[in-house]
């Protein structure tokens, strides 16, 4: 039973391929530029493919030829199904969905929260349905996982016309990555999720916490887009709304304001690096310092507030890049959180364990590689399995 899941992005196409019975990753293959003069395929950090691939559906086309030129699959009819990850699900899409054309529609009209994302979601989604109809697609959201926070946490306290209108109000994303790493946690302690409260930590380029109660998403730090919370590699995160009225005021216009926030903040616009590697080299000038202790105690304040919410917690998860590489990370956001039970075995943490807590911590600290890929595939086989 062979799945493909794919990542769809406005210029590239990521593919992974898997057989579900072990759950092995049989190959994964990333096309970049597409649309440009010089397009690359790359498999197993090698150029497998260079020439012009002028849309998506011809990259799934080279993709196809490759894996069947490698008897990896034969072709995409051979296919049980096809996962695509998609950023955004809005209000309507609470689980993962078989794709349709009215789900193709819908995705399309949320293009207007996710500019940047559902459209090239989309064209993922087309590529595979001109290449094979027959291939059952399914549409694997970022924002459904976080589906279930109340309203009191995903409401903004703005004009409550601006919510119902304009769909303004807190989706929270990274929720495939989430719900990954608080399964895997619950397999790590032998419990099951409906018993545990879990604290996570997604701390990529994009970085983001989640506080998950009995297998639910309760809070999370990314709101109306991936821009609020944590501080990111060049996003700001959490920042008074009256800083950026006061710099409309000074003469900054949307696109200066959307490339500061988005792309010139974070770790970058503190210390002019984005790569965690290269400020942990640097720590010990001031800028670099600095930027790393704004990004650790961020994190630690939203340990405390999910704490609160959650009433405790069982299990505190780091991953992505920073999370699951950087011991100094751990170690600086863990400090003094021994109040909460939260107390990290040093030489363990600095070891690569999973397990990182300290005999006598309450709250388990694990350290666990997310893989947002094969839970795109286990969503998809649970969704086509339903409807066979
Ligand atoms: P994304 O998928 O959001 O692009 P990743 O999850 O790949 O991001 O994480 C990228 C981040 O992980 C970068 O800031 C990088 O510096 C950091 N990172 C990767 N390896 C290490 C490491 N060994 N030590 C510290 N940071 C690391």
């Amino acid at each position: 039973m062979k799945v493909l899941t794919i990542n769809s992005g406005s210029s590239s196409l990521k593919v992974a391929l898997f057989d579900m019975k072990s759950e092995k990753r049989l190959s994964f293959l990333e096309v970049e530029k597409i649309g440009e003069r010089v397009s690359r395929m790359i498999f197993q950090k090698e150029t497998v493919f260079e020439g012009e691939v002028k849309s998506h559906f011809e990259a799934i086309e080279i993709v196809e030829d490759f894996l069947s030129k490698r008897d990896i699959l034969k072709n995409f009819n051979h296919l049980f199904a096809v996962g695509h990850r998609v950023v955004h699900g809005g209000e309507k899409f609470k689980k993962s969905v078989l794709v349709d054309r009215d789900v193709m529609r819908e995705i399309e009209r949320l293009s207007s929260l996710a500019p940047l994302h559902n459209p090239a979601n989309l064209k993922g989604i087309e590529a595979v349905l001109k290449k094979s109809s027959k291939v059952p697609q399914v549409a694997v959201f970022d924002t459904s996982f976080h589906q279930t926070l109340p309203k009191e946490a995903f409401l903004y306290a703005i004009d409550y016309n601006l919510y119902e209108k304009e769909g303004i109000r807190r989706y929270g994303f990274h929720g495939t990555s989430h719900s990954y790493v608080a399964k895997e946690a619950a397999k790590i302690v032998g419990k099951s999720l409906k018993e545990l409260n879990l604290i996570t930590l997604h701390l990529g380029n994009g970085a983001s916490a989640a506080a998950i109660k009995r297998g639910k998403s309760i809070e999370t730090s990314m709101g109306f887009t991936p821009l609020e919370g944590l501080v990111m590699g060049s996003r700001s995160g959490d920042i008074d709304a009256g800083a950026i009225l006061y710099l409309l005021k000074k003469g900054f216009d949307f696109e200066s304001l959307d490339y500061l926030l988005n792309k010139n903040s974070g770790l970058k616009g503190l210390c002019g690096v984005n790569d965690m590697r290269e400020i942990e080299k640097r720590i010990d000038k001031e800028r670099f310092r600095e930027a790393f202790d704004v990004f650790c105690h961020r994190i630690k304040k939203y340990i405390g507030a999910y704490m609160a919410v959650l009433g405790g917690a069982d299990v505190l998860v780091f991953t992505a890049g920073i999370g699951e590489n950087s011991a100094l990370v751990r170690e600086k956001v863990c400090s003094g959180l021994d109040v909460f039970g939260i107390k990290i075995d040093k030489e363990k943490n600095r070891n690569g364990q999973i397990d990182i807590s300290k005999g006598d911590s309450k709250v388990k600290v694990l350290v666990i590689k997310t893989d947002e890929e094969i839970e795109i595939a286990r969503e998809s086989v649970r969704v086509v399995s339903k409807i066979c």
